[in-house]
């Protein structure tokens, strides 16, 4: 009995290398917005939110933004929202979440907020005594903290972040990965050609949130870093999603997730003007929680106490994922399942390394 283990352990590395034998993937970017909604990533934006009462948008601006936003279908409706998504993504990739079609994306954690979500999806599994969006350094290690000390690998994972406390969920002083955020300042910063252009913008403004900056500095300084740089492992986070809808801002909610989708489509088709990137690039699109119903109290909040705000949506894009597109009465995604996926389009088994992380999602990848 006590082989068993032993025996097991020398037949799985080869199996997954002959797996993974076949691979295309040289590179990945994930990418995330926080708090998105699978709600809207699937049925476009709600219309029970698009007013003054439950969406808190200005009377003023509310024919403009139905004349955006609204179409009958939710298929119409969510392509208004997310073109690049729907068009290229739900097209060519495919897209784990929506509920009305049978298909469940959930969070393990239980807690629904932003620290044990990044940490989960970053990590491979929920830690427990992750309680609270304090800005204390993880002790789990991540995947992309563990890719990088992977032949190959070195110098070649960076991430650019909007939330502040990114760099202590990544746990920036063990881990060393090259990292910026806009509004800290850090001698260690990762150096990209816009970098000096774009810390002196983002210190001539207010900085609208207590712990982020606007969303348009990720951007800027994510498709300047990746044309400079062409990462291997590339993790781009944004964040007014969240902002706007705690702010009671549907309107301004939804505004962020049209700029997301067209930001996402950018930093695409760069890492596909790249001749080391075309046709060897994946692409990960997904979110650390929901969000509660329609209730003004409850779409613009999540936590424990919001059930409905467990449930999250995860895309995928690239050469290894059949082009299955939106999923259907498909098995349950879980946040912790995208740490091995990622590593796995690099060819790498990050469950050899922390074995608590749970497993890759297999149908992403062709058999
Ligand atoms: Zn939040």
């Amino acid at each position: 009995m006590r082989l068993l283990p032993i025996i097991l352990l020398f037949l799985s590395a080869p199996l997954f290398a002959a797996e993974n034998a076949a691979l295309k993937t040289r590179n990945v970017i994930l990418i995330t917005t926080d708090g998105l909604r699978w709600q809207e990533v699937f049925r476009g934006a709600e219309e029970q939110l698009m007013n003054k009462a439950n969406g808190g948008v200005p009377e003023a601006a509310v024919p403009a933004l139905r004349e955006q936003f609204w179409a009958d279908s939710p298929e119409d409706r969510r392509a208004r929202l997310m073109p690049f998504v729907w068009g290229e993504m739900g097209a060519h990739g495919q897209l784990f979440g929506n509920r009305d079609a049978g298909s469940e994306a959930g969070v393990t954690n239980g807690k629904n907020f932003s620290y044990p979500g990044y940490s989960e999806f970053l990590t491979g599994h929920a830690d427990e005594r992750i309680k609270t969006n304090k800005p204390l350094p993880n002790p789990n290690i991540n995947v992309l903290e563990w890719l990088q000390g992977r032949p190959g690998f070195a110098g070649k994972v960076a991430a650019i972040n909007s939330w502040q406390v990114l760099p202590a969920i990544l746990n920036r002083d063990r881990s060393q990965i090259p990292m910026w955020t806009p509004g800290v300042k850090d001698a260690r910063d990762l150096d990209f050609p816009r970098k000096a252009e774009l810390e002196a913008l983002a210190a001539e403004m207010i900085q609208p949130w207590p712990d982020e900056h606007y969303d348009a500095f990720v951007f800027a300084a994510a498709q300047s870093y990746l044309a400079a740089a062409k990462p291997r492992v590339f993790y781009v986070n944004f964040g007014e999603t969240d902002e706007w809808a705690h702010a009671q801002r549907y309107d301004r909610y939804l505004a962020s997730a049209r700029y997301v989708d067209r930001w996402i489509r950018t930093l695409w088709e760069t890492a596909q003007s790249i001749p080391e990137m075309r046709g060897t690039t994946t692409l990960i699109v997904t979110t650390d929680h929901g969000r509660g119903s329609v209730d003004p109290q409850l779409w613009t909040s999540h936590g424990e106490k919001i059930r409905e705000s467990g449930e999250m949506w995860f895309a995928v894009l690239g050469p290894d994922t059949p082009p299955l597109g939106e999923r259907k009465k498909c098995a349950p995604f879980q946040q912790v399942q995208t740490a091995a996926t990622l590593a796995r389009f690099l060819g790498e088994d990050y469950r050899a390394a922390v074995p608590e992380a749970a497993e890759a999602v297999a149908e992403v990848f062709f058999k």
